[in-house]
């Protein structure tokens, strides 16, 4: 088996839910990796979800991302602490603070960055996976080889969150005309965090509804090479979704092909324009297909390791 595969992106014709941002990947390379469905397990063809919906804890085994953002699962996954001097977990009760140790210890470094933003003590974190990453009973196409992250666009201000609290406040969007341009809650530290963000070396992408990406193209000043890495996409106003690259070495760990060269503010512009003025409908479209629920069968041989492990 190679070392790393990269999936080339594909058409992003889908209309996916919020956080359903991974493009589909071509079967020819699916049909290269060994999945669970080429060892004759006997669970196949059942959906992978039961199973990685129902473990509470991470797996006791090196840390490792298999497959890729929306097909796979990870080992020795690390918990991110409930709360820290910079950072809260929401919504704990979705048991889903958890993430290859590189991602926790992005999220610890970023929310460094936003303490020290005028307004923000820390950041509010979102989803980032299950105990053992795979598919999800509810919500997200990806985060299932924890290297994604979901990040509050609300200032966390107040770190002393009771957990009640974190069950119950709400995000704040920042999107206006169906996220054609932000709104009020728009702040220079929405960007200055988002530019920290993408800057790092081990962001692949980041994900944010399309008027926000055309917001900074207007304000960015300096270097401006880290817009490449903020992606227009449905959804994300409450939050915005950072997808790291496969950590160095992690083999079994498919990359997204990196983003097209350039700042990326055309493409963003374009999908504005969509929002604004959307095009007649396609008479020759065809109807989409459902996306396929994920066995376990569909999933890499190493994932029936993780879900067997203690
Ligand atoms: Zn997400």
């Amino acid at each position: 088996m190679t070392i790393k595969h990269v999936i080339t992106a594909g058409v992003l014709s889908a209309l996916l839910a919020s956080c359903s941002a991974a493009p589909p990947s071509p079967k020819t390379q699916q049909a290269a990796l060994p999945t669970i469905g080429t060892s004759g397990h006997e669970d196949s063809q059942k959906p992978a979800k039961q199973f990685f919906g129902a473990k509470s804890t991470g797996s006791e085994q090196a840390a490792a991302p298999f497959g890729s953002y929306a097909k796979g699962c990870v080992a020795g996954a690390a918990q991110l602490a409930e709360t820290g001097p910079t950072w809260q977990a929401m919504r704990l009760s979705r048991n889903r603070n958890w993430a290859h140790p590189a991602t926790v210890d992005y999220v610890k470094d970023l929310s460094r960055v936003a303490a020290r933003q005028p307004g923000w003590n820390g950041l509010y974190i979102g989803d980032l996976s299950q105990p053992r990453g795979g598919p999800m009973l509810s919500g997200h196409a990806s985060h299932q080889i924890g290297l994604d992250a979901d990040i509050w666009l609300r200032p966390a201000d107040n770190l002393s969150l009771s957990v009640a609290q974190r069950e119950n406040i709400s995000s704040v969007s920042l999107r206006r005309n169906k996220g054609a341009f932000v709104n009020e809650n728009w702040t220079p530290q929405h960007e200055a965090i988002l530019k920290a963000a993408a800057s790092d070396p081990r962001t692949a992408r980041i994900f944010i509804f399309p008027g926000a990406k055309v917001k900074l193209c207007e304000t960015a000043t300096g270097d401006r090479s880290w817009l490449r890495k903020i992606r227009p996409w449905f959804g994300h106003h409450y939050h915005f979704h950072v997808r790291l690259k496969c950590p160095a070495g992690a083999e079994g760990c498919i990359d997204q092909a990196p983003p097209p060269p350039g700042d990326g503010c055309a493409d963003a512009q374009a999908w504005v324009n969509n929002i604004l003025n959307p095009p007649p409908p396609d008479p020759n479209a065809k109807p989409r297909k459902p996306r396929r629920e994920l066995r376990l069968a569909d999933l890499p041989v190493q994932c029936a390791d993780v879900l067997q492990s203690p």
